[in-house]
């Protein structure tokens, strides 16, 4: 029964030629991203720090970061994580700047070549990489950051990966963003030099 105001989906007389609706179904039109979005990693560890917050990880999700660690789930829960509720998020330690980076965030200096001289550049890099939680294997192509163009251009400002490097089919960025499974070796690990 339609809402008081509202005009009913209009249909078509009865004939098989003309029962077409006049709107396509909301689930049929394409997604403001429907032409691809680009997202390679520049590795500058702004989705690991700042404000408070969460990092879940699943029991599953630990055990494999305590295999990278060579050292038991207990102690990898003991020394990286907090127990909120029945879940477990990392830990976070405050930085020089006040900010709350996550407890496996790091920063590596390097030395490169510049012209004529040397410089020092940092990274901020995860120490636990090729195994970190799904949630920051599937970033950014979370459901809230899909959900308006306006929420993507937000996130990018911050996330220096966005916009840039390797293209991503709507196929593609559904797939990480409905991503129930830990992939293995997910699209989104390919990091800029
Ligand atoms: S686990 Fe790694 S990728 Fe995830 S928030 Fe921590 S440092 Fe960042
Ligand atoms: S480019 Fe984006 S995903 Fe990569 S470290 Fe920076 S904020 Fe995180």
């Amino acid at each position: 029964m339609p809402e008081a105001g509202v005009e009913p989906t209009r249909v078509s007389p009865v004939c098989s030629s003309e029962m077409k609706l006049d709107v396509l179904p909301t689930s049929e039109k394409d997604p403001w991203y429907a032409q691809g979005l680009r997202f390679t990693c520049t590795q500058c560890g702004n989705c690991c720090t700042g404000g408070p917050g969460f990092v879940w990880i699943s029991l599953e999700e630990i055990a494999r970061v305590a295999d990278h660690l060579r050292i038991t789930p207990e102690q990898t829960i003991e020394r990286y994580c907090r127990k909120i509720g029945d879940r477990y998020s990392l830990l976070e330690s405050r930085n020089a700047r006040g900010e709350h980076d996550c407890i496996f965030l790091k920063e590596e200096l390097s030395d490169r070549p510049f012209g004529d001289k040397r410089v020092t550049q940092s990274k901020r890099t995860c120490a636990v990489y090729p195994v970190r939680p799904l949630q920051c294997r599937t970033w950014p192509f979370w459901d809230s950051n899909l959900s308006s163009s306006e929420i993507w251009e937000m996130s990018a400002k911050r996330c220096h990966g966005m916009n840039r490097g390797r293209q991503f089919s709507k196929d593609e960025m559904e797939a990480i963003r409905d991503a129930a499974e830990w992939p293995e070796n997910p699209p989104t690990s390919d990091q800029a030099d």
